[in-house]
Protein backbone atom coordinates (compact mmCIF):
# COMPACT_ATOMS: atom_id res chain seq x y z
CA UNK A 1 0.00 0.00 0.00
CA UNK A 2 2.62 2.33 1.24
CA UNK A 3 4.95 1.31 -1.97
CA UNK A 4 2.13 2.56 -4.52
CA UNK A 5 1.77 5.67 -2.81
CA UNK A 6 5.54 6.50 -2.78
CA UNK A 7 5.21 5.59 -6.69
CA UNK A 8 2.80 7.86 -7.59
CA UNK A 9 4.22 10.59 -5.96
CA UNK A 10 7.18 10.14 -7.82
CA UNK A 11 5.85 9.70 -11.37
CA UNK A 12 4.31 12.88 -10.49
CA UNK A 13 7.08 14.43 -9.94
CA UNK A 14 9.06 13.08 -12.83
CA UNK A 15 5.95 14.58 -15.07
CA UNK A 16 6.46 17.58 -13.04
CA UNK A 17 10.14 17.69 -14.58
CA UNK A 18 9.70 16.65 -18.15
CA UNK A 19 7.63 19.99 -18.08
CA UNK A 20 9.90 22.15 -16.43
CA UNK A 21 12.70 20.74 -18.95
CA UNK A 22 10.16 22.62 -21.79
CA UNK A 23 10.64 19.70 -24.75
CA UNK A 24 10.36 21.16 -27.63
CA UNK A 25 7.89 20.02 -30.17
CA UNK A 26 8.79 17.20 -32.57
CA UNK A 27 8.02 19.86 -35.76
CA UNK A 28 10.72 22.44 -33.82
CA UNK A 29 13.59 19.81 -33.34
CA UNK A 30 13.34 18.21 -37.16
CA UNK A 31 15.24 19.10 -40.10
CA UNK A 32 13.30 19.03 -43.53
CA UNK A 33 16.93 20.87 -45.26
CA UNK A 34 20.36 20.60 -43.67
CA UNK A 35 22.90 23.00 -45.57
CA UNK A 36 26.54 23.12 -44.94
CA UNK A 37 27.95 26.31 -46.69
CA UNK A 38 31.14 24.41 -46.38
CA UNK A 39 33.00 25.82 -49.27
CA UNK A 40 31.94 29.12 -48.76
CA UNK A 41 32.99 28.92 -45.03
CA UNK A 42 30.27 30.69 -43.74
CA UNK A 43 28.30 27.78 -41.31
CA UNK A 44 24.97 26.04 -40.95
CA UNK A 45 21.72 26.32 -42.20
CA UNK A 46 18.57 24.22 -41.01
CA UNK A 47 15.40 24.45 -41.94
CA UNK A 48 12.88 23.11 -39.53
CA UNK A 49 9.50 21.15 -40.32
CA UNK A 50 7.68 24.29 -38.14
CA UNK A 51 9.23 26.66 -40.81
CA UNK A 52 11.88 28.07 -38.57
CA UNK A 53 15.53 28.97 -40.67
CA UNK A 54 18.45 28.62 -38.14
CA UNK A 55 21.81 29.99 -39.08
CA UNK A 56 25.57 29.14 -36.96
CA UNK A 57 28.47 30.40 -38.05
CA UNK A 58 31.73 27.27 -38.07
CA UNK A 59 32.94 29.93 -35.15
CA UNK A 60 30.09 29.77 -33.15
CA UNK A 61 29.94 25.89 -33.83
CA UNK A 62 33.16 25.41 -32.89
CA UNK A 63 32.88 27.30 -29.64
CA UNK A 64 29.52 25.65 -28.92
CA UNK A 65 31.24 22.04 -28.91
CA UNK A 66 29.17 19.92 -26.94
CA UNK A 67 31.48 17.11 -26.17
CA UNK A 68 32.30 16.95 -22.40
CA UNK A 69 36.03 17.97 -22.42
CA UNK A 70 34.73 21.66 -24.08
CA UNK A 71 31.61 21.71 -21.93
CA UNK A 72 33.70 21.09 -19.23
CA UNK A 73 36.16 24.03 -19.93
CA UNK A 74 33.43 26.33 -20.99
CA UNK A 75 31.86 25.60 -17.38
CA UNK A 76 35.47 26.60 -16.00
CA UNK A 77 35.87 29.86 -18.03
CA UNK A 78 31.94 30.74 -17.34
CA UNK A 79 31.95 31.04 -21.14
CA UNK A 80 27.93 30.46 -23.03
CA UNK A 81 28.15 27.81 -25.46
CA UNK A 82 29.58 29.38 -28.99
CA UNK A 83 31.32 32.28 -27.33
CA UNK A 84 34.93 32.67 -27.78
CA UNK A 85 38.04 32.07 -25.86
CA UNK A 86 39.47 35.63 -24.86
CA UNK A 87 42.26 36.66 -27.64
CA UNK A 88 45.53 36.89 -25.30
CA UNK A 89 47.03 40.44 -25.83
CA UNK A 90 50.53 40.00 -27.39
CA UNK A 91 52.92 41.46 -29.72
CA UNK A 92 52.49 38.57 -31.72
CA UNK A 93 49.29 37.05 -31.94
CA UNK A 94 49.59 33.19 -33.32
CA UNK A 95 47.18 33.37 -37.01
CA UNK A 96 44.90 30.79 -36.27
CA UNK A 97 43.01 29.50 -39.32
CA UNK A 98 39.19 30.08 -38.74
CA UNK A 99 37.03 27.02 -37.60
CA UNK A 100 36.15 25.11 -40.95
CA UNK A 101 34.50 21.81 -40.94
CA UNK A 102 36.84 19.16 -43.04
CA UNK A 103 33.82 16.92 -43.32
CA UNK A 104 30.32 16.53 -41.44
CA UNK A 105 28.78 13.13 -40.80
CA UNK A 106 24.61 12.80 -39.72
CA UNK A 107 24.41 10.74 -36.55
CA UNK A 108 21.65 8.56 -36.63
CA UNK A 109 18.38 10.52 -37.56
CA UNK A 110 19.30 13.45 -34.11
CA UNK A 111 22.50 14.65 -34.44
CA UNK A 112 25.24 16.05 -37.26
CA UNK A 113 28.84 16.35 -36.20
CA UNK A 114 32.08 17.93 -37.83
CA UNK A 115 35.32 16.93 -37.97
CA UNK A 116 36.93 20.67 -37.48
CA UNK A 117 40.26 21.71 -39.41
CA UNK A 118 42.14 21.95 -36.01
CA UNK A 119 41.38 17.95 -35.69
CA UNK A 120 38.58 18.34 -32.79
CA UNK A 121 36.33 15.58 -33.98
CA UNK A 122 34.23 14.74 -30.85
CA UNK A 123 31.08 17.14 -30.53
CA UNK A 124 27.94 15.76 -31.74
CA UNK A 125 25.53 18.52 -32.04
CA UNK A 126 21.86 16.84 -31.86
CA UNK A 127 18.95 18.91 -33.48
CA UNK A 128 17.29 19.33 -30.07
CA UNK A 129 21.03 21.29 -28.94
CA UNK A 130 20.76 22.86 -32.20
CA UNK A 131 17.45 24.59 -32.14
CA UNK A 132 17.66 25.67 -28.90
CA UNK A 133 20.78 27.58 -29.61
CA UNK A 134 19.02 29.38 -32.76
CA UNK A 135 21.15 32.47 -33.39
CA UNK A 136 17.84 34.35 -34.88
CA UNK A 137 16.47 37.83 -33.78
CA UNK A 138 13.39 36.30 -32.66
CA UNK A 139 14.61 33.02 -31.09
CA UNK A 140 17.64 35.45 -28.99
CA UNK A 141 14.95 37.78 -27.82
CA UNK A 142 13.34 34.74 -26.11
ZN1 LIG B 1 34.63 19.39 -28.16
ZN1 LIG C 1 15.31 31.19 -34.38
Amino acid sequence: MGHEGIRFVSEAEARRAERSEQDLPQEAKTPVKVRVFKTEGTGLEIVWKDGHTSRWSFLWLRNACPCATCHDERERAGRRPGESKPKPQTLLPMYEAPPRPESVTQVGHYAISFHWNDGHQSGIYSWDYLRRHCQCGECAAA
